[in-house]
């Protein structure tokens, strides 16, 4: 890495990105060009290449996606499906026509099949049928590793893919129904909190089960992948299989976790599951022993996480129900 390179955090407004803005930061030096969407329309092709000519970064991460949880994948497969194609091809085909030699691709666990053997490593992928409720947003995510991959292979770039497990932390969407499980759940038994309700419901039988992981630390990931070495990075990984998995390393029932919700939000009424809703795969716990290798590791046990995630929802999102 040069000592002070030019980096791009494509969607640096989300989660993901903006804790990956907060990792770059801690540890000095970078130059960041950061564009907002009403800046930078990212699906739009002509718009991403002007950008890409005229800031010409060194380095990409490439955090910008449309996510959402099981309702809003099920709801809205042709957005997940088009949004997500359009802004990975066109950012990373940039990227490549301007000289970027280093791009990192964010993709998600959701990339490997339903009924992989767990925990599930980076040699899963496309080895069965994926999880019927996000297979538009897995095969974007899918066709996202295959470009890089292919870029690497034809032109002799430089990109990588990291697959993190279940995010959560601040800047999470806490939408009622689009948002994924953990802010969901804060913010429903916040509400419930305050209205004194005896019962909050959660979502399918609560048996399927989840890995956590919060998003401080897969920001940190992120940025040691990003700066492993050639070597390094080559040596764990396969030439058309340039992925590696980012996760806490264990996991915890949806029953368990809407506990561990309740006691950090002070909810004290009873639990009771929605099965009229959908659980999605009967697990997605990721095997993250290659990073592990390389000298990543977790920092944030998931109570804690937890805490950290509930105070920013306090600040910032109680009021605006996104
Ligand atoms: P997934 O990991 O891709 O399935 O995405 P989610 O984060 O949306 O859901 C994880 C699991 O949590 C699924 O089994 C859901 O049924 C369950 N769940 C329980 N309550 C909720 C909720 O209020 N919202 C969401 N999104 N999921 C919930």
């Amino acid at each position: 890495m040069t000592a002070s390179p030019k980096i791009f955090v494509a969607g640096h407004r989300g989660m993901v990105g903006s804790a990956i803005v907060r990792a770059l930061g801690a540890q000095g030096a970078s130059t960041l060009v950061l564009r907002s969407r009403a800046e930078l329309d990212l699906t739009d092709q002509r718009a991403v290449q002007g950008f890409f000519e005229r800031e010409r970064p060194e380095q990409v991460y490439l955090a910008a996606a449309r996510v959402g949880g099981i309702h809003a994948n099920n709801t809205y497969p042709a957005e997940f499906i088009y949004s997500n194609l359009m802004v990975q091809a066109n950012v990373i085909h940039a990227a490549y026509l301007t000289g970027v030699r280093k791009l990192l691709f964010l993709g998600s666990s959701c990339i490997y099949p339903r009924l992989a053997p767990q925990p599930m490593n980076e040699d899963a992928l496309l080895t069965g049928p994926l999880e019927p409720t996000n297979e538009p947003y897995a095969v974007a995510k899918i066709a996202g590793i295959k470009m890089c991959e292919s870029y690497n292979r034809q032109y002799g770039t430089d990109y990588r893919s990291v697959m993190p497990t279940n995010l959560y932390g601040p800047g999470d969407n806490y939408h009622p129904e689009n948002s994924h499980v953990v802010p969901a759940m804060m913010r429903r038994f916040h509400e419930a909190k305050r209205a004194g309700a005896p019962s909050v419901a959660v979502w399918g039988t609560g048996t399927p089960r989840r890995e956590f992981l919060y998003v401080d630390d897969m920001a940190l990931a992120s940025v040691h992948v990003m700066n492993l070495s050639t070597s390094d990075w080559q040596a764990n990984t396969r030439p058309m299989q340039g992925l590696l998995n980012v996760g806490f390393g264990s996991d915890v029932s949806i029953a368990e976790l809407a506990h561990a919700v309740a006691r950090t939000v002070g909810y004290e009424g009873r639990i009771t599951f929605d099965t009229s809703r959908p659980d999605g795969s009967p697990r997605k716990l990721i095997d993250s022993s290659r990073l592990l290798a390389l000298g990543w590791k977790p920092r944030t046990p998931l109570e804690e996480g937890l805490a950290l995630a509930y105070a920013d929802f306090r600040a910032h999102a109680e009021a605006a129900p996104a």
